[in-house]
This record gives structure tokens, sequence and C-alpha cells, in this order.
């Protein structure tokens, strides 16, 4: 491949699938993106957020110069001042006064830079990462049961497994492309099984032969009985264990105790007995299994424990780093592995070396560091409660917003008000978080930047900065290596490049390694430049220029003794037990076509259709007994705090469940931050908060009036109490909802914020409290309100993708705009309904109509006809919903 072909390749920003991506713009200046064939996480393929990047790469929203309180600073000052404010806390109040919070969305590079600033110069390990709330469980269950946080397989192992066990993992949405893998290898081989262990039936149940809709938190109970069900079956790897394992006696002892009777086992996990025992049966039957977790494992204040129990079974039976047989940690973030390489949790050194005499010092030397950190920091949440309390007083936070994602998220504005410091850089200007920032710095964004990721399966790839920078934006990297310069380390820091700060990363892996760490990447320590533009996606460990598939394949492990530890567990409630007063079992997780807090997703309106609103699921039976309507607005309250969002009533979800999106917040919508609610309990040995249990009340919320707002021009979210911003291609829509009543037309303008200025039409009705109107101009419609009270059919049916539709136009017809005010489009202008397909923009009436009026039977028909569903994959389960 010609090397000028191999830069335009870069990796998706997204999930921890790492989708290899190609990245092209022409000479009027227009960017597309397509799947990069030659990539071997995706060969070619993209879901729904991956094939939109384009539409993300806008300046609208771009932090596009640094800021001192809010006044516009050049670089060199923003350095010097931070460099100076750092220097004057340390000086005052010692190393454990400072902080950065950072994410997996950084580069390795950045990450690297970020590290060594604060655990070798700064001389604090006060450095955590938004990686702590997504797998820091699954990296603790490593390093216990292997001796080091490294996944044994490889995505290969998906496709070659007889069983897949998809637990805690929302597999079709999360990691679309892994998901469109298991499922083309399924069809190829059909006996092969899947199970999904999640309290949801979610789209991934698709593919599921058997769905165990377990109770919260039982994960634990379940993986034991299954232990203690192989050991009473014969179906130990009793020769494995004897060679390469210890703890054996304990952990079965454990397990018996726990989850001996599986009646008692279906009944703590509210599941069937005889599908428990399928489960059981089909795991000692088949020796290629594959254990897929995720989020809804990490997320526990038992966490760490949960990813044991998995793990404790596959090392029993032998089943780890074979092909098809392992367990596998699915990463969330695109960078969160990289993050772990170089010690971007608070806990772990670089390089995966640890807090001990030895590391600390060979570190030290490597480094030429004056101020080396003697011990692990505060990890996320008590991070933020040390800021809160007044021991940290100064916190960097780097391509992150802990203000929606972190637990008990009104907190960390608490804190964030309380610090004497706070610098924030992001390629976003406006987030939650950067409210609170003294020092704003703006950081390059996604096609921007340069360096390289780590995927699921330990791909190194690189992201390539193709785009010229927004405005002064800079590669994070460069920005923490200008403040440690300006705080005196020129000589420690002497990067030009990211392949110079990668170079160096390499070689500390190969520090003292001598095969004690799987984490070797020392033979690319002498990449040239040119080579490392041009590296190729390859697995570490990196041994005679080979990358490594998979991991223990010959029984050793990381551990001094080389032997897998086997952990004795026992399963325990959730931090926080449902009572009356809070009856309900919150649980949170991510949509399809948005990402984390939505700066950047949300920018792209094929994304923004699918799930428009923030929304709570609720069972029917749950919605019964709280008197909840569907699409009516709900409050879900904790002792944490309450959110206001619309009811999705669905016997996809537990009675006595709820299931909340984490990814609104305030520049998209009004009083729907759902982390805000969210319980801060975390697991006590990885940190990792208690995201998937908050117990909580639900209750009907009666507004008012209601209504919504199309306007070209984008706007500041309306203060009403319920808000909801969606950003199309020509305009951006306000659903809206209300406390006060509305007497008059002023009224509403003064609420939205709007001028009576050029208002062409209007319809006006005090008696029913309905107020429409449009402002249209010699350049098409410009905006429309529609406000009515409560009930209002003309609102709760407005045909939205019509108005939507207006906004396209140069100009109204006569017609247009004589039906504009009645929301409803002329005759023989067909209203699509929310879009199912992002991928081909195809919506929900028009599937459903196109499956009547042809008799469809399968997703594959309404494929052939219609196209949706034939790209990503990511919308088939919903289509088979409507079959
Ligand atoms: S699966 Fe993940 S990495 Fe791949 S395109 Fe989608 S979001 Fe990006």
């Amino acid at each position: 491949m010609e090397r000028s072909s191999i830069l335009n390749k870069t990796t998706c920003p997204y999930c921890g699938v790492g989708c290899g991506i190609e990245i092209a713009t022409d000479e009027q200046g227009k960017t597309t993106v397509r799947g990069d064939t030659d990539h071997p996480a995706n060969f070619g393929k993209l879901c729904s957020k991956g094939s939109t990047l384009a539409h993300t790469l806008v300046e609208e929203g771009r932090l596009l110069h640094p800021k001192i309180n809010g006044l516009r600073a050049s670089w060199d000052q923003a350095t010097q001042f931070i460099g100076r404010q750092f220097q004057q806390i340390l000086d005052q109040h010692g190393p454990g006064s400072v902080a950065f919070y950072v994410s997996g969305q950084l580069l390795t590079e950045d990450y690297y830079v970020a590290n060594k600033l604060m655990k070798g110069f700064l001389g604090s390990a006060n450095i955590d990462t938004n990686s702590r709330l997504c797998m820091s469980s699954a990296v603790a269950a490593h390093k216990r049961a292997f001796g080091e946080d490294a996944v044994p397989g490889c995505y290969e192992d998906l496709e070659l497994a007889d069983l897949m066990i998809l637990t805690g993992s929302n597999t079709a949405w999360c990691h679309p492309i892994l998901f469109q893998r298991i499922k083309a290898a399924k069809e190829q081989r059909p006996k092969m099984k899947v199970v999904v262990i999640d309290p949801r039936k979610t789209a991934s149940c698709e593919i599921a032969d058997l769905h165990l809709p377990i109770k919260p938190g039982m994960d634990v109970k379940l993986f034991n009985g299954l232990l203690h069900y192989l050991a009473e079956h014969h179906k130990l790897d009793t020769t494995y264990i004897a060679d390469h394992s210890d703890g054996i006696h304990d952990t079965l002892t454990y397990a018996r105790q726990d989850a001996a009777d599986l009646d008692q086992v279906a009944t703590a996990c509210d599941l069937p007995v005889q599908d428990i025992a399928t489960f059981y049966h089909w795991f000692a039957q088949h020796e290629r299994t594959v254990t897929c977790f995720s989020q809804g494992i990490n997320q526990s204040s038992q966490g760490t424990d949960k990813g044991n129990a998995i793990i404790n079974c596959h090392i029993a039976t032998g089943r780890i780093g074979k092909p098809g047989a392992t367990p596998f940690s699915l990463t969330g973030q695109p960078n969160a592995m990289g993050g772990r390489e170089v010690g971007g949790l608070s806990n772990q050194l670089a390089a995966h070396m640890e807090f001990n005499a030895s590391d600390l010092k060979r570190v030290k030397h490597f480094w030429k560091a004056p101020n080396m950190a003697t011990h692990a920091g505060l990890k996320a949440v008590d991070l933020f409660d040390a800021i809160e309390r007044g021991g940290v007083k100064a916190i960097w936070i780097m391509g992150t917003n802990p203000v929606v994602s972190l637990p008990d998220a009104d907190q960390v504005k608490r804190a964030l008000q309380k610090a004497q410091l706070v610098v924030v850089s992001d390629c976003i200007e406006h987030t939650d978080t950067s409210a609170f920032a003294q020092v704003l710095l703006p950081a390059a964004g996604w096609g921007e930047k340069d360096g390289t990721v780590t995927n699921s399966e330990r791909r190194i790839s690189r992201q390539r900065g193709v785009l010229t920078s927004a405005g002064e934006a800079r590669q994070d990297w460069r920005i923490l290596t200008d403040v440690a310069r300006a705080m005196g380390y020129s000589s420690q820091f002497p990067y030009q490049t990211a392949g110079d700060v990668f170079r160096e990363h390499a070689a500390l892996t190969g520090l003292a390694n001598n095969g004690k760490r799987q984490l070797d990447i020392s033979e690319l320590e002498t990449l040239s430049d040119a080579e490392y533009d041009s590296l190729q996606p390859i697995q570490w460990p990196v041994m005679d220029d080979m990358g490594s598939d998979r991991l223990y394949g010959n029984g050793r492990f990381s551990t001094q003794n080389k032997r897998a530890q086997l952990v004795p567990v026992r399963s325990k409630p959730t931090a926080h037990l449902l009572t009356q007063q809070w009856p309900l079992a919150l649980n949170t997780g991510r949509v399809r076509d948005q990402w984390h807090t939505m700066t950047r997703t949300a920018l792209a309106p094929p994304l923004t259709a699918h799930k428009a609103e923030p929304y709570v699921e609720l069972h029917p039976d749950t919605a019964r007994i709280y008197g909840v309507q569907p699409h009516s607005f709900v409050k879900v309250s904790s002792q944490w705090g309450t959110v206001t969002l619309k009811a999705d009533i669905t016997d996809s979800i537990r009675p006595g469940d709820v299931f909340v999106p984490m990814h609104w917040n305030d520049q998209w919508s009004r009083n729907s931050r759902i982390g805000a609610v969210v319980n801060p309990a975390v697991d006590a040995i990885s940190g990792q908060p208690e995201s998937k249990h908050t117990p909580c009340l639900i209750e009907p919320w009666q507004p008012q009036w209601t209504g919504f707002l199309f306007s070209r021009k984008n706007r500041a979210v309306p203060e009403s109490h319920y808000a909801a911003k969606v950003r199309g291609e020509f305009f951006y829509r306000y659903e809206l909802a209300g406390t006060q009543p509305v007497h008059n037309w002023h009224d509403v303008l003064e609420q939205l914020n709007l001028s009576e200025d050029n208002l062409s039409l209007l319809y006006e009705d005090p008696h029913s409290k309905s107020y429409r109107c449009a402002w249209t101009d010699e350049a098409g419609i410009q905006a429309c309100v529609f406000i009515g009270p409560a009930d209002s059919s003309t609102i709760r049916d407005a045909d939205r993708g019509w108005l939507s539709s207006l906004f396209a136009k140069a100009e109204l017809s006569p017609l247009e705009r004589k039906a504009l005010l009645s929301g409803k489009s002329p005759a023989g202008v067909e209203d699509c309904g929310r879009t199912v397909c992002a991928c081909f923009g195809v919506g929900e009436k028009t599937i459903r109509k196109a499956i009547k009026e042809n008799n469809l039977t399968n997703a594959a028909e309404v494929g052939q006809l219609l196209k949706a569903g034939t790209n990503c994959g990511s919308c088939v389960a919903e289509i088979k919903g409507f079959l």
C-alpha cells in the first residue's frame, strides 16, 4: 500500500471496538469518511456513529482560543498561568493538593505525558480517568486473576466460539461492529449458541438462543452457581487447574456455600430454574466458550468480584487464551486500554508497573523525575469528594465532562465551585463542566489529533491528524508538554511530535521487563517518524516485529509464580437496597446513536432522530402502579437528585426496574442529567461506581403547558422545566413543557426569549391557551412555535417530520404556508415518523407501512425494499419488533 494512502487512515473516536476509518477531503473542502477495509477490527464496516463522523467536523461549538477567566488569552499566557498556579498550590499545600481528571478519549501519547507530569514531576498520583467509570472493575479482576491488566482474547475468538455469552453488555448498541461480526458468524454456523444475560431485553437479544433477564446485582451468584455445577458434573479441567492455577479449593468452597442449590440461585436471580440449567449445561458442553462482559458487570459495588466470578469459570475449565475460548472484557471507550497502558488510573504507575519500591525507582530513573509520587492517588469519586472538602485545590480536566457523567453529579458541581483552580481542556467550548473553568484550553478534535489508541483486543492503531486544527486548538500532549516546560522541566519533556512521545512510552514498556509484563512494545521504540506515521494496527505484546493475538495460551500468566489465580468470591447485596421510599431500581446506560455526553454525536442530524429526547424505560406493570401514561412526563428521583423525562413503556424491562440513558445534559436538555440521580457507592477494590443500581422513585409530572420550537438559528436551551434540543440538518428543534400557566402570547415569547418582530403567521386562542406562530422571509421559514395545554392533541400529533422538511426549502408554497400552523402536512406529503435506520434515514411509519402493505415477513425483505438495516445492521432488532 502506498504510504500516502495510509496517511488518510485513522481510527474511530467512539467505542472500544476501534474501527479503522478512511477519511478524505475533496477540492471543495467536503470531508467524507468510510470504513477501512484493511483494518482488522471492522474490515470496512462502520456503525451509525462511525459512518456519520463527517457531520461532527463542524466549527459549531468548538473552543477556538485559550481563555482565562472568560477572556481570550494567548497560549503562552495560558500555559504560564497554569504552571504558576499549580506551582503556588504545590508550594503551599503539597502534592496531594493537585489533580488531573482525564479521559479514555485522549490518545495514548496525551495520556503518557499527563501521567508523567503528574506522577513524576508534580509528585502526586492524583490522576484519574473517566475509564474509572467504565472498566476499572475489569482491570482489578484481570490483575487479581492474571497478575496483569491484560485481555487474553482477540476479536476472532468471538467468531470461533461455539458458545457466546454476552453478560452486562448490550453489544448490539454499544459495540455494534463486534455484534455484527458475532451475528455473521452465527448465521454461518447456526449451531453457535448465544446467551444474553441482562436485566433488560436489549437489541442484543436479536440473536440470543437464551436470554436471562437477571435481577440486578446477582451476577456473582449466577457464575458461582455455574462453577459449582461444573464441579458437580465433572466438567472442570483438573489437569489445567493443577498445572496452571492456584486457589481452587477455596474458590469452590465459596461457590458451593454461595450457590450450591439451583432453586436457590434461580430465586435469588429471579430466573426460571430451567433457563439457568440450560445455561449451565451449554457452558459445560462447549469447550469454545467466550464470555464478553462490559459495564453491566463493571458498574457495580461488587464489579471486581463479578469479573473474577466469570474468569474463575474460564480458568477452571482451561478456557483462556485459546481460539474461541476466553473471558473478554469489552472496553467502553476508544482508548481506555491505552490509558491503562501508560498509568492513566491513579492506582497504576506506567507501563503496567506498580507502586512498589523497585518499580518506583526504575520509573523515576527513566523519567529523570525529581518529585516521584510515592503512593497511589485518589480514584474519581474520592477525588471529587476531596475537592469539595478542600484537600485537593487544583484540578485539570481533559476531554471529559464529569458534571454529567460522574454519579451524584451535583456533588461534582459543588466540588468545582469550591476548587481554587479549575482548568478544562476540551474541543467544545460550552459543556456542563467547562462552565466551572477558570482556564479553558482548546484541544484538537478527532481528525486533527495525532497519536495512537488501543482497542479492546490490545490492538494499537494510529489516529492521524488528517485535518487542520480548528482555531488555535492544539494536541493535548503538546499542551501538557508546554505546561511542563513552563514549570521548568524542559529537558525531561523534549517532545516535538507525537512520535517522540510514543517512542519513549514504547521504551518504558521494555524497562526491566524480561517477559514479566505482557505489555511490551519496546521493539517499536526505534520507529522512525515515517514508520510511526505509517504504523499498521498491531496487538501487544510485540515480539519479533509481530503482534500477539492471544495471551496465556501456554498456561503461564503474569503473576509472580506464573500461575492464574482463582479468586474466592461471594455474592453480596447492592450497596443501597430498595426501600418503601425508594422502591425501584434505576439502571443507566447508552443508546444506539449517542456517545457519552453528546458533545459530538448531538451535532450529527442522522444520530439525533433515533432517540430524540431523554426518556425513562418502564415496564407496563410499573407504569400502571405509578399511574404513568405512554409518552407522558415522569419525575425520577433518588436521595441524590431528580430528573424529568418522557415515559417509554416497554415489556423489555423487568417490572420494578427503570432504565435511563446516561447522555442528556444541560447543553441539550433541562432537568434530564441522570448522573445527578445516580448513587455514588463504589466497588471497594476498583473504585468503580455502581451506576447500574440506584434505589429510586417515579411519579407522573403534569406540566401546565407543552410545545415545541423550530429554529433555523441555534439558541440556548429555553429555561422551561422540561426542554430537549435536537439538531436537524437545517434547524434546531426544542421540545418544551413548563410549570407556569401561559396566559397570553407575550408570556410565550418572553419564556422562549423570542421577539415579536417580523412575525409572519399567528394563531392565538387565549381561551384554550393555544398559541402558534411562524417567522418566514425571503430565505424560507426561520422559526415556528407551537404552545398549548398539556393535553393538546395539536402539539402531540404535530407532524415534526414535515415541519423539519420545510427548513430544507428556499421558500414555502402557498399550500405549505396555509398548512403550517396546523402542524399537519398538506395531503400527499407523507409523515415518515421517528428515524429508525440512521444510516439511510428510514422512519418508523415508513417501515410499518411497507410491512403492512407488502406483507413483509422478515428484516431482509424490509431491507430489500427500503434499505433499512442493510448497512451497520444496528436497527434490525427494532425492525424485527415491528414485524
Ligand atoms: S463500532 Fe465503535 S469504533 Fe466502530 S464505528 Fe461504531 S462507534 Fe466507531
